[in-house]
């Protein structure tokens, strides 16, 4: 059975390009009706116009799709709740939001200024936090919703010169970690995609070999999937570049017990920093009570 968006409404940010834009013409081409978001400004964020997200919009209406047009910023609360009122005013619903729009601003954290790491932040992780509030209420009365949020390896691993942009990026995955408690009883599943892609963003970064191969559009199958009403999942990271896809899960090592009961000494800490350290038999958690369970577990077992 194909995968199918009919009678479904999807916000889209930061549609007007890149990955947003792919994005957006995949799950309108599958009959949703689709928000396209764009600021329409440069990669730093600066300036604004409604013209990109206009394009995309034509592109979609040329394909026989739906879709209209809003160039609100994300980094305001006020312009994410229009957003989610254009939906609504327009075709009564929000099934799916898609926390895409992004800006940069790389600078090492030496020549950093507290606006450039302010204006990442905002964008990307108090953005993806705005939309979901102002969307959230509509899943939550239709007892559905989907929400795909946008991380980066530089996030997950890190990466240098991006301090602002590794920050708000996990912040993300901690955005979606609570969120995805908050919508289990409701069927708001909430995931995240971590993509390579060739966009204005990259494109002085990646080598011309490797060019052609990395389209948005791999990226975008994954987003539609995570979309989907008949996935379940919730939760879930997955990398996603030029065909390549795989899960990213945060764990946890086995860990030891340390002091017998008593405070350890920074000394025997650092005499097994290397048990602390090792992750054979690692494992994820689902929630941070999981979390404690285990730990409180461990220090009431008797000792051997
Ligand atoms: P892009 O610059 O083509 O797209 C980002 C879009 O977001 C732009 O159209 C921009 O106008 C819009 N935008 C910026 N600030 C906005 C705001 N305040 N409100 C609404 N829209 C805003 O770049 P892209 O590569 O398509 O990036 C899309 C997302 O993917 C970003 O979150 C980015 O961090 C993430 N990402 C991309 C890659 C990659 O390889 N391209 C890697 C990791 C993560």
């Amino acid at each position: 059975m194909s995968i199918r968006f009919d009678n479904r409404v999807a916000i889209v940010t930061g549609a007007g390009s890149g990955l947003g834009r792919s994005h957006a013409l995949l799950l309108a081409s599958r009959g949703a009706k689709v928000v396209v978001n764009d600021l329409g400004g440069a990669v730093d964020g600066s300036g604004g116009s409604l013209t990109p997200a206009q394009r995309v919009v034509a592109e979609i209406e040329a394909a026989g799709g739906a879709a209209i047009a809003n160039a609100d910023s994300v980094a305001n609360p006020e312009g994410a709740k229009r957003m989610v009122q254009a939906a609504i005013d327009q075709w009564g619903r929000v099934d799916i939001l898609v926390n895409n729009a992004g800006i940069l601003r790389d600078r090492t954290i030496l020549k950093m200024t507290p606006e450039d790491f302010d204006a990442v932040v905002a964008v990307h992780l108090a953005g993806s936090a705005y939309c979901t509030m102002a969307a959230w209420p509509h899943m939550k009365e239709a007892n559905f919703g989907r929400i795909v949020m946008t991380t980066s390896a530089a996030g997950l691993f890190g990466n240098f010169g991006q301090a602002n942009y590794a920050a708000a990026k996990l912040g993300i995955v901690g955005l979606m970690n609570a969120l995805k408690h908050e919508g289990a009883k409701y069927d708001i599943r909430v995931n995240t995609v971590a993509p390579i892609a060739l966009t204005r963003m990259t494109e002085d970064l990646i080598s011309p070999d490797v060019k052609p191969r990395l389209k948005p559009e791999y990226v975008s199958s994954m987003v539609a999937w995570f979309c989907a009403p008949e996935n379940q999942a919730t939760g879930d990271i997955v990398e996603v570049g030029a065909g390549y896809y795989a899960r990213v899960q945060i764990m946890e090592g086995e860990g030891v017990l340390l002091g017998d009961g008593q405070v350890p000494t920074p000394e025997e800490v650092r005499d097994h920093y290397a048990r602390i350290c090792d992750m054979r038999g690692a494992k994820p958690f689902e929630s941070a009570n999981e979390v404690m369970r285990r730990v409180f577990g461990e220090i009431q077992r008797p000792s051997k």
